[in-house]
């Protein structure tokens, strides 16, 4: 793994990217849509790139790129990711290019990401800010991860058996800047609006 490549904070923000993580399901996406729809001038969302397939209504480019096994390891010898991590039998990952896009419109760069890309843009010099957004209970989890529909009972099961590893994670004090518990859909958007905006003002 490369740490020396930097995307450069160049434009008119040199502000600190920020690091929203939590159990797939949690709910970040959605509250990511809330976020950008409400400050769309502020922050600008880091596009990954991963090797799953895209979901129904999900945009090349916009909520990830899309590629194959292929494609993802050439980016990887080729040294393009700050982070990249494999998830759930697929490949997942940060490139350079995703945050300096961001970073060039003049926008505070928001990375949504698991644990493992965590632990590695911790050891980056980006001065990111950590996130973690945590499920009410493991039933509660599940149960959003089905209501979803977006899971096989395989993919359910490696996203629950994975989640109960970043709770642990999550635990150890000092890896993460704020925990937010999204239970309530409102109280738990006021909470991570009202920190980052802290952040940035
Ligand atoms: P993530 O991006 O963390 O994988 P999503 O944003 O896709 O999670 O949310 C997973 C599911 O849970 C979605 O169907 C979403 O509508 C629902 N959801 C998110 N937050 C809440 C909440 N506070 N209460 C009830 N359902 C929620
Ligand atoms: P999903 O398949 O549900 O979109 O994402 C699965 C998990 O991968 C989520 O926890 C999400 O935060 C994480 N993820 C998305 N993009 C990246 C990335 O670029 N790097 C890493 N490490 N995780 C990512």
């Amino acid at each position: 793994m490369h740490f020396t490549k930097q995307p450069p904070m160049t434009g008119p923000t040199k502000l600190p990217p920020i690091v929203l993580s939590a159990p797939s399901g949690t709910g970040k996406s959605t509250l990511l849509t809330r976020l950008f729809a409400s400050h769309p001038e502020t922050f600008g969302f880091s596009v990954s790139h991963t090797t799953r397939k895209p979901r129904s209504g999900e945009v090349e480019g916009v909520e990830y790129h899309f590629v194959t096994p292929e494609t993802f390891e050439s980016l990887i010898e080729r040294d393009a990711f700050i982070e990249h991590t494999r998830f759930s039998g697929n490949y997942y990952g940060t490139s350079v290019e995703a945050v300096r896009a961001v970073a060039e419109r003049g926008r505070v760069c928001v990375l949504d990401i698991e644990m493992e890309g965590v632990k590695q843009v911790k050891r980056t010099d980006l001065g990111a800010k950590f996130v973690f957004l945590k499920p009410p209970s493991l039933e509660v989890l599940r149960s959003r991860l089905e209501g979803r529909g977006t899971e096989t009972e395989e993919s359910l099961g490696k996203r629950l058996e994975r989640a109960r590893v970043e709770l642990e994670f999550a635990e150890v004090p000092g890896v993460h800047d704020k925990v937010i518990v999204n239970d309530d859909l409102d109280k738990a958007y006021e909470e991570l609006e009202g920190y980052i905006l802290s952040l940035i003002s």
